[in-house]
């Protein structure tokens, strides 16, 4: 536990204090205002705070919003390392600081704060970027505890969005617009720098170890990460994932001192490298920004003007803004106008889980995944959007594989190895193996959201979901996406050397072609008249009956095996 003192509420402890660890007065500067700053919103430099210099900052550090799922390690280090540091940066600045801590959820431990500071009014709030935290402390803007204000830490706004085109939103006519209304890479009449929108065609390249790829920077001990990783050992040694606290940015000067790592060794080689795999180099060219970009300790803003101040190749320059200002704030704004997948979906739409998912951990564990608190009010387990599910294809359960245990299939345990030592892998690693494997195996999407939001540290409801049940596995139809992001061997042997070593060779005994022809028989009736899948849905249509009902039985073997949590064998397959 963090060193607190002071009076408890509601199980909590608190703590105020204006400056350095050991205070716990008040400021001698009592703070005209208090704001609550969530744990994803760590910044000075835009909303209430950034307004009022003197404000008093209100931070909560809930365990049971910590353990509601088995989160990784490494993700719960970089939380606490992050908060804390903001904490202490604010003191710094001359702030005061109330931090209440406790096992009770958050909502409980904003109410005690407000009850504590004997705040009069609403304490105002930046309006919580996930819908799990805007739902869990809705009850507190009822009574007048919180107010929510505008969430500042955004380049684009619903305007830029509209409402739901026929056919759905789809990123790139999004991110043109905001290119022209931002001035992005556009000339006075409004063109593209380079006569082109998207040099996404330049980013396909294949590595093969030239240019090297950077190491990512490490950073020193410090008593915080001490007490931090012993923390985490002791209070959440049950969590999965393995601890690195050297790995991760605490204060605001690692996250700048990691943008600039990015900057030089990443940025120039971006474009060319961005959908290439090895098992060399985890991060190749990725510039690793985003589990601190989601925390707010940079601005995307910030990345957007450095990185167009770069004299970089084009496809460098225009391929990393695309994702920033593009993906990213498209799939804010989707999750946002569907209220997470719930609502606009037509045909696709969904039940309710009733509670937050374990994604398998008790399966592949043996021992049920027990949180360490009532769930919350308001809190449920996330929409169960059902596209996959119109073919004949199955809910599959997460296989133990995703877990760790071997799957034979070199990509997925390559990969799967990297997200429990890192709590990160890149984009193509999570759409094209992580994703592809598991929507050709028809798992459950929902328990798939589920596992890349306790796996990866980068995780919150409003980009996990989009990126899991709207891109990688279809679920949502075509909400925000034109096609299902399938492929077979050939695709992983194209973008990398995944595949050398591994038991099966990509084109003859590799099991992941057959499977991507048997998913698309299944849906045939779906996509068959899909205008995007023409090409392929007309070489399923060519297929014989008993090729596919050799793909129907290579697919139906592997998902056994990996279901039970066996790897995949040259013989199995025979
Ligand atoms: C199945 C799946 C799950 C994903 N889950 C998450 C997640 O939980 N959190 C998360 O931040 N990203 C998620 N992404 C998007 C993307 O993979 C990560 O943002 C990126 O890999 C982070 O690494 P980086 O910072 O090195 O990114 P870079 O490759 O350096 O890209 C720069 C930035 O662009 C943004 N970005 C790029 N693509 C996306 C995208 N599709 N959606 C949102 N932002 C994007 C990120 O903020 C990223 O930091 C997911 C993608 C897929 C396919
Ligand atoms: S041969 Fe197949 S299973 Fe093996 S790494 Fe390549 S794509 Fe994956």
């Amino acid at each position: 536990m963090h060193p607190v003192r002071g009076p408890c509420e509601a199980g909590a402890m608190a703590r105020s204090s204006s400056k350095g660890t050991g205070a716990t007065a008040a400021s001698p500067h009592a703070p005209g205002q208090w704001v609550l700053v969530l744990p994803d919103q760590l910044t000075q430099e835009v909303g209430p705070l950034a307004r009022d210099p003197r404000a008093g900052v209100v931070m909560v550090e809930s365990r049971e919003w910590m353990a509601r799922r088995p989160y990784h390690r490494q993700r719960l280090a970089l939380l606490l390392l992050n908060a804390r540091e903001f904490a202490a940066e604010c003191r710094a600045a001359g702030r005061s600081v109330h931090e209440a801590s406790g096992e009770a959820p958050i909502v409980e431990l904003v109410r005690g704060a407000h009850r504590t500071l004997g705040a009069v009014g609403p304490l105002p709030c930046m309006q919580p970027a996930e819908r799990e935290v805007r739902a869990e402390l809705a009850p507190l803007v009822a009574e007048g505890v919180l107010a929510f204000v505008q969430h500042e830490g955004w380049m684009t706004t619903a305007d830029d969005f509209g409402p739901m085109p026929r056919g759905g939103w789809r990123m790139d006519a999004f991110y043109r617009r905001v290119r022209k209304r931002l001035g992005i890479m556009v000339d006075a009449a409004g063109r593209p720098e380079g006569g082109a929108w998207s040099f996404d065609a330049d980013n396909r390249e294949r590595w093969d170890g030239v240019p090297a790829a950077p190491e990512p920077p490490r950073f020193p001990m410090t008593q915080l990460r001490r007490e931090v990783e012993r923390e985490v050992q002791e209070r959440f040694g049950a969590h999965p994932g393995t601890l690195d606290v050297g790995a991760l940015p605490a204060t605001r000067q690692d996250t700048l001192d990691l943008w600039t790592w990015a900057l030089r060794e990443c940025l120039p080689h971006f474009g060319p490298f961005e959908d290439a795999m090895s098992s060399r180099s985890r991060g190749l060219f990725h510039s690793r920004i985003s589990p601190v970009l989601n925390l707010l300790r940079i601005l995307p803003h910030r990345l957007v003007q450095d990185v167009l101040a770069l004299d970089i190749p084009i496809a460098c320059r225009e391929g990393f803004v695309r994702q920033v200002i593009g993906w990213r704030e498209f799939v804010k704004h989707v999750h946002d106008a569907t209220d997470g997948f719930r609502r606009g979906l037509g045909e696709a739409d969904g039940p309710i889980a009733p509670q937050p998912g374990d994604a398998g951990f008790a399966r592949w564990s043996g021992s049920p995944w027990r949180p360490t608190h009532a769930t919350p009010a308001g809190v449920d387990g996330g929409a169960r959007p059902s596209w996959a599910r119109r073919g004949d294809g199955g809910a599959t359960p997460l296989p133990p594989a995703f877990w760790g245990a071997p799957s034979g299939l070199r990509c997925l345990d390559v990969v799967v190895d990297g997200v429990w030592a890192e709590s990160w892998s890149h984009h193509i690693s999570r759409l094209m193996v992580l994703g592809n494997l598991a929507t050709l195996l028809e798992v459950d999407p929902r328990e798939l959201a589920d596992w890349f939001w306790v796996a990866y540290m980068d995780a919150w409801d409003w980009v996990v979901e989009p990126n899991v049940l709207g891109m990688a596995t279809y679920s949502s139809g075509e909400v925000m996406t034109t096609k299902p992001y399938v492929c077979g061997s050939a695709y992983i042997r194209k973008m990398g050397d995944l595949c050398d070593g591994c038991r099966f060779t990509p084109g003859s005994t590799c099991p992941i072609t057959p499977m991507y022809w048997a998913f698309l028989s299944r849906h045939e009736a779906a996509l068959g008249d899909n205008p995007r899948m023409s090409l392929v849905m007309g070489s399923v249509r060519k297929r014989s009956a008993q090729q596919r009902r050799d793909d129907a039985r290579v697919a139906t073997v592997v998902r056994e095996l990996l279901v039970h949590g066996k790897p995949v064998t040259v013989e199995a397959l025979r």
